[in-house]
């Protein structure tokens, strides 16, 4: 028995493994594979139709609101975005809370002023910057909703006038939030709803007016959404897996159901590792991220022989990410709460044995 806690491409419902698998040989009794069909054919437009309506469905988005599916992950969206808004004179706001944001921050400064409001990088990003102004002129403000490696998470949503603009790469539909609030959304698929390869874009038809028709038009965001995902061939496959995923989420009762057992698997990890003096939690409290759990231990060879047990326990992707060090353990949708249980045995087993 293998325990899936991989950050990403991490662990998706073993029934979408399934059900890919069969798509692959025999796709909807076509007799034909999901691989070999027409992207413009009935059968995919079915596919990306219910994708869409499903996505539109679990968020609770209003008739305001465009889902699109485009290449490249999240970091393309990190360069697209400042391309169709910022230039010489036009100034963006963003938070600076982690690895991924900052990323996005080196990308939009090829593009436009960039006013970075606030920061955690003074602490190692052990926490979320709370009490910043945002310059009313930025165009849009942008930050990262959960932030992957370093485990924090911001649990609620920023007050501003701008528009509001999130990576949500690692904990899309994982919790209830009022997603109509922002004007733009993106998220890499392969966290929480998909295979990797795929893009999930969520955007105000109001902010889609301002963006620009000059870019290329792979780069141009309203010829992808007037195309419906379909101005080149669409990554087929793994728009297929986000579908399946999507569908068995709708089944487990839609994104409150799925929170209520992220915050159990994320309450049993954190107050197991806080009873343990052998572990460090270094994030603040208050921030702490339901996805991705991040402790230490102060000591390398206990390091070591942790990570040795989970091993041979079959706990796949624990250790911690290399900027970070220690351990992270990967809690996305489709981990079930036993998985952690069973990690949470060893934790104490092991606390037992070195503490
Ligand atoms: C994984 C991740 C990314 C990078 O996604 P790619 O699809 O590899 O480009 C960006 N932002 C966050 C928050 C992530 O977790």
């Amino acid at each position: 028995m293998v325990h899936n806690f991989n950050a990403g491409p991490s662990i998706l419902p073993h029934t979408v493994f399934e059900e890919a698998s069969q798509a692959i040989l025999n796709f909807n009794n076509t007799g034909l594979s999901i691989l070999e069909i027409g992207h413009r054919t009935s059968l995919f437009e079915e596919v990306l139709n219910e994708a869409v309506s499903l996505v539109k469905e679990l968020m609770k988005l209003d008739e305001n609101k465009e889902v699109i599916f485009l290449h490249g992950g999240a970091s393309t969206q990190f360069f697209q975005l400042p391309m169709n808004y910022l230039s010489k004179d036009k100034k963006a706001a963003y938070m600076d809370a982690g690895v991924w944001g900052t990323k996005a921050i080196k990308e939009a400064k090829r593009f436009g002023q960039v006013d970075v409001v606030a920061s955690s990088k003074d602490r190692n990003y052990t926490y979320i910057p709370k009490d910043y102004a945002v310059p009313h002129e930025a165009v849009y403000f942008h930050y990262t909703t959960n932030n992957t490696i370093e485990g924090t998470q911001m649990h609620s949503i920023p007050n501003l006038s701008m528009p509001l603009v999130a990576d949500m790469s690692s904990d899309i539909l994982s919790r209830e939030m009022d997603f109509n609030r922002f004007a733009f959304i993106y998220a890499g698929a392969q966290k929480n709803i998909g295979a990797a390869g795929v893009n999930l874009v969520v955007i105000d038809k109001k902010f889609l007016e301002k963006s620009s028709s000059t870019v290329p038009s792979m780069m141009d965001y309203k010829q992808h959404v007037s195309n419906g995902s379909m101005l080149n061939t669409p990554p087929v496959f793994a728009i297929y897996v986000c579908l399946l995923t999507l569908r068995w989420l709708k089944k487990m009762g839609g994104v409150a159901a799925i929170e209520k057992i992220n915050q159990q698997k994320a309450g049993l990890l954190y107050d197991t590792l806080e009873n343990i003096p052998l572990f460090h939690l270094p994030v603040a409290k208050e921030d702490r991220s339901l996805m991705n759990a991040v402790f230490t231990m102060n000591n390398e060879e206990l390091e070591k022989k942790f990570l040795a047990l989970c091993k041979a326990e079959g706990m796949v992707g624990i250790k911690g990410h290399r900027s970070v060090g220690g351990f992270r353990v990967s809690m996305y949708n489709a981990l079930s709460l036993s998985s952690v249980e069973a990690l949470v045995a060893l934790i104490k087993d092991f606390g037992n044995k070195y503490a």
